[in-house]
C-alpha cells in the first residue's frame, strides 16, 4: 500500500510531482491555509503532513494522526511545530534550511535601504500628485547606509548572508548571537557585542534569530530605548521577536528613526495597526523567501525530505535529529 501524505495548501508543482511519485497525495489545492477542523479531519490516517508556517502542528494534531511518521514544513522556521512533543512521539520533522538564505538576506537589505532612503514614502508622494518642487536642498532627507554600522542579531545562515552584503557597502559590522562565531568573525571581519552594546552602537539593526521562548520579545521597550534616535530596525525573522506595542511607541516618540518589517506579531497585519499610518516604516507581507526560484527550491526540499523519511533514509534537512533514537528509521517502514 502506498504511503499517504496530506498537503495542506497549494504548493509549487515540483513539490507535488516528487510526492506523487512515491505517495498517495491528498492535495488541498487552495491558496489559504486550512481551518483547524479541516486540518484535523484530513490527517487521521496519513503517514505524512506537508505543511507551511501557518498551520499549527501541536499535540492535538500529532495525537489525531496515529500513523504520522513525518511532518515536512516549507519553511526554515519551525516555531509553529511542537518539536519536543513530535520528537517524543517519534515524528520526524523536515524543514527547508539554506535554500532561502540569500533571498531572505536580499529582502533584509532591501528593507535597510528602502527605510533609510524613504523609497516607499517618496514613491507614494509622486503617485499622490504631491511632488511639487523639482529639487530642494532639505527635501526628503534620509540616512546613509554606506560606511555606517550594522548590528546583526542572530548570526546564522541568513544573518551571515546579510553581513556579506553589508561588506559591499563598507559597513562596520557587529553581531550578537548566543553562540560566538569566531570563524565568521575572521572571515567577515565582524565583531561580537553583547546585545545592549550592539543596540547602542548600531545605525541599523537586522534581526535573524528563530522564534523561541528565549527570543520572544527579545527587543522590547528597554532595548529600543538603548538604540540611537537615528537608528533603523529591520525584522525579517518572526514578528513576536519584537514587542510591537513598544516598537510603535518608539517610532511615535522618536526613540528610533524607522523600521523595516516583513513579519508581525499578528499576520496578516490588522488594518488598524498604527504601523500602517507611520511614514517611517516600510512594511512587507512576510515575503522574505518569496521568489519563484526559492519557493520552488523550498517545495522540492520539503518534499524530498518527506520521501526520504518514508523510505527509511535520514534526510539532511531533518530538524529533530534526536528522533532517530526514539523511533529508528527502520521502525518507520515496518
Ligand atoms: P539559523 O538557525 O541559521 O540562524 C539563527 C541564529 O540565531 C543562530 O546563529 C543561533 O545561534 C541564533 N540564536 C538562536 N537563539 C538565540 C538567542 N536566544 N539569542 C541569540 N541568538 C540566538 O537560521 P536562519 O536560516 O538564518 O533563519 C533565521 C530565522 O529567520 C528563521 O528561524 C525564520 O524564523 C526566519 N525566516 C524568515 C523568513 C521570512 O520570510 N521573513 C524567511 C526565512 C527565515
Amino acid at each position: 500500500m502506498k504511503m499517504k501524505v496530506y498537503v495542506t495548501r497549494r504548493i509549487p508543482e515540483i513539490g507535488l510531482k516528487i510526492l506523487r511519485e512515491y505517495c498517495e497525495v491528498i492535495y488541498r489545492d487552495e491558496l489559504a491555509p486550512p481551518t483547524r477542523k479541516e486540518l484535523l479531519d484530513n490527517i487521521k490516517d496519513v503517514d505524512a503532513i506537508y505543511c507551511t508556517l501557518n498551520e499549527r502542528i501541536d499535540r492535538e494534531v500529532i495525537d489525531s494522526s496515529p500513523r504520522l511518521k513525518v511532518v515536512g514544513t516549507m519553511s526554515v522556521g519551525v516555531d509553529h511545530i511542537d518539536i519536543d512533543y513530535a520528537t517524543s512521539k517519534g515524528v520526524y520533522i523536515v524543514y527547508t534550511p539554506g535554500v532561502l538564505t540569500e533571498t531572505t538576506a536580499d529582502l533584509a537589505f532591501a528593507l535597510i535601504l528602502s527605510t533609510a532612503r524613504r523609497v516607499v514614502e517618496t514613491d507614494r508622494i509622486i503617485r499622490e500628485g504631491k511632488w511639487k518642487l523639482a529639487w530642494a536642498p532639505t527635501m526628503m532627507l534620509g540616512y546613509e547606509v554606506y560606511g555606517k554600522t550594522l548590528g546583526i542579531i542572530g548570526l546564522g545562515r541568513i544573518g551571515a548572508a546579510v553581513a556579506r552584503r553589508a561588506k559591499g557597502f563598507r559597513m562596520k559590522i557587529l553581531y550578537y548571537d548566543k553562540i560566538r562565531r569566531e570563524d565568521l568573525e575572521r572571515e567577515l571581519e565582524i565583531e561580537f557585542r553583547e546585545i545592549d552594546d550592539l543596540l547602542r552602537e548600531s545605525d541599523f539593526i537586522s534581526i535573524h534569530v528563530p522564534l523561541t521562548n528565549e527570543t520572544r520579545h527579545l527587543i522590547g521597550e528597554r532595548e529600543l530605548r538603548l538604540m540611537k534616535p537615528t537608528a533603523i530596525l529591520v525584522n525579517t525573522s518572526r514578528g513576536p521577536v519584537v514587542d510591537e506595542k513598544a516598537l510603535v511607541k518608539a517610532l511615535r516618540e522618536g526613540w528610533i528613526a524607522g523600521a523595516g518589517l516583513d513579519v508581525f506579531e499578528e499576520e496578516p497585519l490588522p488594518p488598524t495597526s498604527p504601523l500602517i499610518e507611520m511614514p517611517n516604516t516600510v512594511l512587507t507581507p512576510h515575503i522574505g523567501s518569496a521568489t519563484y526560484d526559492t519557493r520552488n527550491r523550498m517545495a522540492q526540499y520539503a518534499a524530498e525530505g518527506i520521501i526520504k523519511v518514508l523510505k527509511g533514509e535520514e534526510p539532511e534537512n531533518l530538524y529533530n535529529r534526536e528522533v532517530v533514537k526514539i523511533r529508528p528509521l527502520t521502525k518507520l517502514i515496518d
